[in-house]
C-alpha cells in the first residue's frame, strides 16, 4: 500500500508569491485560455519567477478537455527549453496537460499506449520538478497523480494514472478561485463533494485517506452554497476542502459517479455535461444503489452523522444524506435528472445501453463498493433520465 501527496502544498492568501523562493534555472508555465493572464495572475507568476533568478516562457492557451497534439506541442517546446520547473496553473486542463506534457518531455520516445496503463510511469524527476497552481475548486490536480487526455481522431480519452504525476508542488491560493464564475463554482464544488464521499466509500478507502474525505465533506457541506453566493471565506474554505478530498481521491481512488459521468460527458448531441454538474445529478441515485453493500452503508451512515444528520438507522442516515445532496443540487440550480438537464428521450433510449457497458468499464468502476453489471448500470441510468427510484 502507498500514500503519496506532493512534498509541500503553500496555502492562503497570498501564497502564490511563494514562488519567489523556488531554486531552479529555467521554468515553462503552462497556462489556459486567458483568466488567469486577464486577472493579472500570469504577470504576477512570471514576475515572481523572474525574482527567483529563472529564465521564463509560456505555453498558453491549453484547450478545455487538452488534446494529444497539445500535449505533443509543449513536449517539444519543453524539449526545446529543457526548464527544470514545470509550473502549471489555471483550472484542470492546464494542469492535466502539463503532468502529460512532462512525462513526453522526459521521455520522448514513449507513447499514449504505454503510458495509460495504470502506474506503469517511467521515473520522472530525471529532468524538471513540477508545481501546480490551481484557479478552480473542484479536481484538485495540483495534488492528484491523475491527468485526462483526449484524442479527437479517435475521440478516446486517455485516464494518465501514477504517482509519478502526483505534483512537488502545489500553490492553493484562494484569490485566484475568487475568479470563477458562479455555474463554475457550484460545478466545481459539487465534483468536489462528489471526489470526497467516492473515496471514502471506495473500497481502497484507508485510515490514511478517511480523515480527508470526512473533513472536505464537512467543509464543502458548510461552505459551497455561501461560496456560490460569492462569499469570500466561504470560497476560499472551497479551495482547501476539495484539496483536501484530492487527497483522499488520488489515494484511495473513485467510483461509479465517475464512470458514468465519465461516458455521459459528450454523449449526447444536445451539449456536453459539465463533469461536476453530471455527478452532482448522479450521486444521490449511486448512493441509493451502492447502500445495498452493508460496508458502504455503514460509510455513509458514517458521512451523514459527520455532517450532523440523524436517523433510527443507517439506511434513515444515508437517505437522509441523499435528501441533503439533492437539496444542495436545488440551491445550486442543479437539474435532478438527465431529462431536466435537457437530454433527449429517444436518444437517450438509444445510446443507453451501449453508454452503460462503457460505464462498467471505466478505470473507476473497479474500486466501486458494490459491484455493477452492464444490465445494472442500464437500469441505474434509466433512474437518473427519469428521476425514478433505485430499488435494485
Ligand atoms: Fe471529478
Amino acid at each position: 500500500m502507498r500514500f503519496t501527496l506532493p512534498r509541500d502544498i503553500y496555502y492562503g492568501r497570498g501564497t502564490l508569491e511563494t514562488l519567489k523562493t523556488i531554486k531552479g534555472k529555467r521554468a515553462i508555465v503552462v497556462v489556459g485560455g486567458g483568466s488567469m493572464k486577464r486577472f493579472g495572475f500570469l504577470d504576477r507568476v512570471v514576475g515572481y519567477l523572474k525574482e527567483a533568478g529563472m529564465e521564463v516562457q509560456l505555453f498558453e492557451n491549453v484547450e478545455p478537455d487538452p488534446s494529444v497534439e497539445t500535449v505533443m506541442r509543449g513536449a517539444e517546446a519543453m524539449r526545446a527549453f529543457q526548464p527544470d520547473w514545470i509550473v502549471a496553473m489555471g483550472g484542470g486542463s492546464p494542469i492535466d496537460a502539463a503532468k502529460a506534457m512532462w512525462a513526453f518531455y522526459e521521455y520522448p520516445e514513449t507513447t499514449f499506449e504505454q503510458l495509460i496503463t495504470p502506474f506503469s510511469f517511467p521515473t520522472l524527476r530525471t529532468k524538471a520538478h513540477f508545481l501546480a497552481i490551481p484557479s478552480t475548486s473542484g479536481t484538485a490536480t495540483e495534488v492528484t497523480a491523475f491527468s485526462v487526455i483526449t484524442n479527437y481522431q479517435t475521440g478516446v480519452k486517455y485516464p494518465l494514472a501514477d504517482f509519478n504525476i502526483t505534483p512537488d508542488i502545489a500553490i492553493v491560493d484562494p484569490e485566484l478561485a475568487e475568479t470563477m464564475p458562479q455555474k463554475l463554482t457550484a460545478h466545481t464544488g459539487m465534483d468536489a463533494l462528489t471526489h470526497a464521499i467516492e473515496a471514502y466509500v471506495s473500497t481502497l478507502n484507508s485510515p490514511f485517506t478517511d480523515p480527508l474525505a470526512i473533513k472536505a465533506i464537512q467543509m464543502v457541506f458548510a461552505n459551497l452554497p455561501a461560496s456560490y453566493e460569492g462569499d469570500k471565506n466561504a470560497r476560499e474554505q472551497m479551495h482547501y476542502a476539495q484539496c483536501l478530498a484530492g487527497m483522499a481521491f488520488s489515494n484511495a481512488l473513485l467510483g461509479i459517479v465517475h464512470s458514468m459521468a465519465h461516458k455521459t460527458g459528450a454523449a449526447f448531441s444536445t451539449g456536453h455535461i459539465p463533469h461536476g454538474c453530471a455527478n452532482a445529478i448522479y450521486l444521490p441515485y449511486v448512493i441509493q444503489y451502492n447502500k445495498k453493500d452493508a460496508t458502504a452503508l455503514a460509510r455513509y451512515a458514517d458521512i451523514a452523522r459527520s455532517i450532523g444528520l440523524t436517523g433510527a438507522d443507517d439506511n434513515a442516515l444515508t437517505d437522509a444524506l441523499c435528501d441533503k445532496i439533492r437539496e444542495f443540487n436545488k440551491k445550486l440550480s442543479i437539474p435532478a435528472t438527465l431529462a431536466e438537464f435537457g437530454i433527449n428521450e429517444a436518444e437517450f433510449k438509444e445510446k443507453v445501453a451501449k453508454i452503460a457497458e462503457l460505464a462498467v468499464g471505466d478505470a473507476c468502476t473497479g474500486s466501486n463498493p458494490r459491484a455493477i453489471t452492464p444490465a445494472e448500470m442500464e437500469k441505474l441510468l434509466n433512474c437518473t433520465y427519469y428521476g425514478t427510484p433505485v430499488n435494485f
